[in-house]
């Protein structure tokens, strides 16, 4: 981009990359050298390099139950039958879908797995 934009502004190159909302935050938040290509030294265009390369998001929480979708944890797979989905230790008692210790990827896995899981179980009630 030095080569072929030289009078071009880091923001403006940025900007061709990446929202020019976000350039104009990191810019500002991180001091990032706001200049014509031109002025930039192959050092900077390095740092630049590496800061662009290496810059990662580090999630702060999460929203909790209001917004989620799927949960963790539930009844242990071990103390059901894989084939039937019965109780190992109480005929007659049933476990299926997200009361399971199973957890699919957002997408449409949780719903395809207490569909199956309910099909399955259904088979044998
Ligand atoms: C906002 C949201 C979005 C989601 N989007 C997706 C998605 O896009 N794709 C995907 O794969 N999965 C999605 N999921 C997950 C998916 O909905 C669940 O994994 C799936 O519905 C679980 O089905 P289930 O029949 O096992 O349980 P549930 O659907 O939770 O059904 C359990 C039922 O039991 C009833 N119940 C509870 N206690 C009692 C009781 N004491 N007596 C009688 N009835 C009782 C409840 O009212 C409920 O109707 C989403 C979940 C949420 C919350």
């Amino acid at each position: 981009m030095r080569d072929k934009h030289p009078n071009q502004t880091l923001k403006t190159s940025l900007a061709r990359l990446f929202p020019k909302r976000l350039v104009e935050i990191l810019i500002a938040r991180d001091n990032l050298p706001d200049k014509p290509l031109k002025q930039l030294d192959d050092k900077q265009i390095d740092e630049l390099h590496h800061y662009v390369h290496q810059w990662s998001i580090a999630p702060n929480g999460t929203e909790g139950y209001r917004t989620a979708e799927v949960t963790l944890g539930g009844v242990d797979t071990h103390a059901i039958s894989s084939k039937t989905l019965e109780a190992r230790d109480i005929p007659g008692l049933y476990f299926i879908g997200e009361v399971l210790d199973v957890t699919g990827w957002l997408g449409g896995y949780n719903f395809q797995w207490a569909w199956s899981s309910g099909w399955v179980a259904g088979q044998y009630v």
